[in-house]
C-alpha cells in the first residue's frame, strides 16, 4: 500500500515537471553538416527531436531563413572549411516572438527542398535543407575534385559548346565508331557513409576511390569510355544515379560497393544483378535492404511514381537487360577471383534499386568486406584498389569484346577480326 502511494506521489511529481521541462528545453540543434554537390548543396541539421519549422528565401542579399518553434542551438554551427559554392555562411539567434531563427547566406538565388527525417541506423532526427542551384548545371567543378579521369567529351551536353565546335568523337551519330559507354557509380556518399569498418574506414570513400580508378582504366581501353556518376563526397538518390547513366547513353552501369556483415570473419567479393522475383538468398535480401536504405539516409525521393510506372512498362526490356547483366557479372567475377577471395562463386541476384534500369544492363560489385579487418586494410591500399579496378575493367572489356553494341568501334573491330579469321 505504502509503495503504491509513494509511486503515485512520484508520478504526480514527474507529470508536474514535464511541461516545465518542455517549456525550458524544446529541441536541441546539435550539429550542422554540409555536402556540396555539382548542382545543389545539402545542409543537414542534427536535432534531438522533431520540430515544427517554416522556411523561406529573401533576396538582396540572398539568404534562406529557417524559423523553428521551441528550439535552441547548443553548440556553434560551423560552416565547414573550403569552397561550399552555394553556402556562404550561417547565423542564428532567438526570434523576437520566441523560438529559433537560423539564416543561411547563399551565393545567389536558390530553390529550397526540405524535409524533417526521423532516426535511422546512422543518425537521429534531422532537418534536411537542399539548396538547389538555379544556374545551369555546368557550373565549375567542385574544388579539390579531380576530373582527370574523364575525357573532354563529357561536356558535350553543356551549353558552352558552340554550334561551330566539332562534335566530340564519342557522340558522333551512328557512323559506326562511337565508344562503348560505361557508367561507373561509386556507392553512397555525403551524409550516407555506407558501411563502416572496424578501423573507421567508410564505404563511401573506398567506393569513390575504386570508381575513379576503374573509370581511368576503362578510358585507356580502345573504343571504351567511362562516365563517373558521383564525382565527390555528396549523395545522389538511387534513381537519379540511373537517370544520369541514361542521360549519358550508357551501355552498362557498374555500381561499386564494399560489403558488411556482423561476423568479421566473412570475406570476399560478390557480384550482383537485379532479381525480378525476389532475392536469391536471405542474405541477399538483407544486403539489398541495407543498400536500398541509402535513399532513406541520404535521399528524399520526390517524383518516384513516374520512374516506377516507367519500369513497369519496360518490364519486357528488363528481361533482356538482366540476361546481359548476368553475362557481364560472370566475366567480372572470374577476374575478381584472380585478385582475392570470392565470397560467392555464382552471380548473385537481389532487388537493388540502383540496378533497376530496364534498358541498361547493370551490375553491383561488392568489392570486399569492409567489416573483415584484413579486407578493410586491403580496401584502403591503393595497389589493391587498382587491382580491383583493373579486374572489373577486364571483365567488362571481355564482355563487350564478345557483345559489342551495334554502331560502336568495338563492333567494327570485332567485325574485322571475324573477317580476318575467315
Ligand atoms: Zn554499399
Amino acid at each position: 500500500m505504502r509503495n503504491i502511494k509513494s509511486l503515485m506521489r512520484f508520478l504526480a511529481l514527474v507529470l508536474a515537471l514535464i511541461p516545465a521541462l518542455a517549456a525550458a528545453g524544446g529541441v536541441d540543434v546539435e550539429r550542422m553538416r554540409v555536402w556540396p554537390a555539382p548542382d545543389n548543396t545539402r545542409v543537414v541539421f542534427d536535432m534531438s527531436g522533431p520540430v515544427k519549422y517554416q522556411i523561406f528565401t529573401i533576396p538582396n542579399p540572398d539568404r534562406v531563413v529557417i524559423d523553428v518553434d521551441q528550439a535552441q542551438v547548443i553548440a556553434p554551427l560551423n560552416k565547414p572549411d573550403g569552397d561550399l559554392r552555394l553556402l556562404k555562411g550561417v547565423r542564428w539567434g532567438e526570434r523576437a516572438g520566441g523560438g529559433l531563427r537560423m539564416v543561411l547566406d547563399v551565393a545567389h538565388s536558390v530553390q529550397v527542398r526540405t524535409a524533417m527525417l526521423g532516426p535511422n541506423r546512422q543518425y537521429g532526427h534531422r532537418l534536411l535543407v537542399d539548396l538547389v542551384d538555379q544556374a545551369p548545371a555546368d557550373a565549375a567543378p567542385l574544388a579539390g575534385t579531380p576530373l582527370k579521369a574523364e575525357p573532354p567529351t563529357l561536356a558535350s551536353n553543356a551549353p558552352s559548346l558552340s554550334p561551330s565546335s566539332p562534335a566530340p568523337a564519342a557522340f558522333r551519330a551512328d557512323d559506326g565508331s562511337r565508344d562503348v559507354v560505361v557508367a561507373v557509380d561509386a556507392g553512397h556518399g555525403g551524409d550516407d557513409p555506407g558501411a563502416t569498418g572496424g578501423n573507421g574506414t567508410q564505404e563511401k570513400d573506398i567506393t569513390l576511390s575504386i570508381a575513379r580508378r576503374l573509370a581511368a582504366v576503362i578510358n585507356q581501353q580502345k573504343g571504351m569510355r567511362a562516365v563517373l556518376i558521383r564525382k565527390g563526397d555528396y549523395f545522389i538518390p538511387l534513381r537519379e544515379r540511373m537517370e544520369k547513366a541514361r542521360e549519358q547513353k550508357a551501355d552498362l552501369f557498374v555500381s561499386i560497393h564494399a560489403d558488411s556483415y556482423r561476423d568479421p570473419r566473412i570475406r570476399g567479393s560478390s557480384v550482383y544483378v537485379l532479381s525480378q522475383r525476389g532475392a536469391s538468398s536471405e542474405a541477399a535480401r538483407w544486403l539489398a535492404d541495407q543498400e536500398n536504405a541509402s535513399d532513406l539516409v541520404g535521399g528524399v525521393t520526390l517524383d518516384d511514381k513516374d520512374a516506377q510506372l516507367k519500369s513497369v512498362l519496360l518490364d519486357l526490356s528488363q528481361t533482356a537487360a538482366i540476361e546481359a547483366s548476368v553475362n557481364v557479372a560472370g566475366k567480372v567475377l572470374t577476374e575478381l577471383d584472380d585478385v582475392g577471395n570470392v565470397h560467392h562463386r555464382e552471380v548473385q541476384r537481389a532487388g537493388f534499386v540502383v540496378l533497376k534500369s530496364p534498358d541498361i544492363p547493370s551490375i553491383l560489385v561488392e568489392t570486399a568486406y569492409i567489416t573483415n579487418p584484413q579486407e578493410e586494410k586491403k580496401l584502403r591500399n591503393p595497389a589493391h584498389q587498382q587491382a580491383l579496378a583493373q579486374a572489373i575493367a577486364q571483365g567488362v572489356h571481355d564482355y563487350f569484346e564478345d557483345n559489342p553494341p551495334p554502331g560502336t568501334l568495338m563492333a567494327q573491330l570485332r567485325q574485322s577480326r571475324m573477317t580476318a579469321a575467315r
